[in-house]
């Protein structure tokens, strides 16, 4: 009697048998799962866990057809959280639920036919801070799989000063603690792709180790196929252990500002209606060409066709104005003025803002060019004082009156870009 009574409980922690911590039994003596979920904490810790434990992690990042979002859910979400961008939510909705469909579809349906879906990256220009991050970010949330951003920026042609194209791959493998099967269909945002683009119209005249060479080598990765990537990043170097990865079920999507590239599409706008009447002409929306953004443009920008053919999902984004940057400080469901109501929340403190606060806030980031990027920074600006203070005092009701917020930013003139 008295052994049964011992088996039942945990020799580590003494506890005995509940539905939450059932006992494991081994031969001398049982253990419970809270002690099993400790240990295992202690030895991943301890760099002890094998890096490519697939099947703790891969159910994590599940997904499968039957729970896929459909485009419009995927846009709804989208709404939610990024103002304005229809054309790019769109684009991106069904870019995005075809990927994963492709990828999703039973075997037995792909062996069917001959038919093979190809991947389809996708490509969105747009000035920086309208929020390409932002929905490349957001809709990996919502599919939960696993995602990284990268930026073009640091790469060079293999032998140079800075990082192999494979490094890319490193922040998704890190996104999901090394489990290549889940890194194999994550999402990967390269951003300022534009930086690599071809810098000269022919190619031969000086070296381009960031430009065209780095244009030659991402191009493996976006068309799909196994690379060995160094998984502390970096340079790669002979002693170093590699990971195998294969891109092919991998999305990539990428962003630029393409600074510019308003007069290619401009100078093609032009040539195209010589001879026609002028109407076409008039009707062109002149602040926002990007609207009118094709595959040409970004050739005559220096991007290489084979990288062009790599990237068939080209959308844009509008730049933001007054009345969106307004939308952006409350609206979305994360805004920034919720999040300050919140912070100012958890200390017992309610936090209301003047509408005039909010004009103010948008009028001094238009003024000093920040776009939304800058909402953040002038919102705090405003707000540190109030934060350092009411913490500690017996305030409950806080209302910020422009008045207020003029005062506080004036004062605080140096401005820190998040
Ligand atoms: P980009 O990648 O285009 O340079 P981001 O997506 O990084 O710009 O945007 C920077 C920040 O500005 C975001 O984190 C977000 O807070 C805000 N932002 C930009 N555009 C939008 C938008 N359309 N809707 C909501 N917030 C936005």
């Amino acid at each position: 009697m008295a052994k049964k009574e011992d088996s039942e409980k945990c020799c580590l922690c003494g506890r005995g048998e509940t539905a939450t911590r059932p006992l494991l039994t081994g031969r001398n003596g049982s253990i419970c799962s809270d002690c099993v979920q400790q240990a295992y904490n202690l030895c991943k810790d301890a760099g002890l866990v094998n890096a490519n434990d697939k099947k703790a992690v891969s159910q994590k990042w599940a997904l499968d057809l039957n729970t896929l979002p459909r485009p419009t859910e995927l846009k709804e979400f989208l709404d939610q959280y990024v103002i304005g961008q229809d054309d790019a939510k769109r684009y991106l909705s069904v870019a995005v639920y075809n990927h994963y469909k492709r990828l999703l579809q039973p075997k037995s349906a792909q062996k069917q036919d001959d038919v093979e879906i190809e991947k389809s990256n996708i490509i969105m220009v747009g000035r920086t801070g309208t929020g390409k991050t932002l929905l490349a970010r957001t809709i990996a949330k919502m599919l939960k799989v696993p995602f990284a951003i990268v930026d073009a920026t640091v790469l060079t042609e293999a032998g140079y000063v800075g990082e192999d194209v494979e490094s890319l791959l490193v922040r998704l493998l890190q996104a999901t603690d090394y489990d290549v099967a889940a890194a194999e269909r994550g999402i990967v945002f390269i951003d300022e792709i534009d930086k690599i683009a071809r810098k000269g119209d022919n190619p031969s005249i000086t070296r381009d180790v960031s430009g065209e060479g780095v244009q030659q080598g991402l191009l493996k990765l976006l068309e799909g196929s196994v690379v060995n990537v160094p998984p502390q990043g970096g340079r790669k170097h002979p002693e170093q252990k590699m990971i195998a990865i294969d891109t092919k079920n991998i999305l990539f999507i990428c962003g630029g500002a393409f600074e510019g590239i308003e007069r290619k599409i401009a100078m093609r706008l032009n040539t195209h209606v010589v001879g026609y009447n002028n109407s076409a002409t008039q009707q062109i929306d002149r602040d926002n060409m990007l609207q009118y953004i094709a595959p040409q443009d970004l050739r005559a920008f220096g991007l290489i066709p084979e990288i062009i053919g790599r990237l068939p999902i080209l959308t844009y984004l509008e730049p933001l104005d007054a009345a969106a940057l307004r939308r952006i400080l409350t609206e979305p469901r994360n805004s920034i003025i919720k999040q300050y109501i919140k912070l100012f929340e958890i200390d017992g403190v309610e936090l209301t803002f003047d509408d005039s606060v909010l004009d103010y806030v948008v009028e001094k980031a238009i003024e000093y060019k920040l776009g939304a990027r800058g909402l953040r920074s002038i919102v705090e600006t405003i707000m540190i004082d109030a934060m350092y203070e009411i913490p500690a005092s017996k305030t409950q009701k806080l209302h910020i009156t422009r008045e207020y917020a003029e005062k506080k930013f004036e004062r605080c003139n140096r401005l820190q870009i998040s």
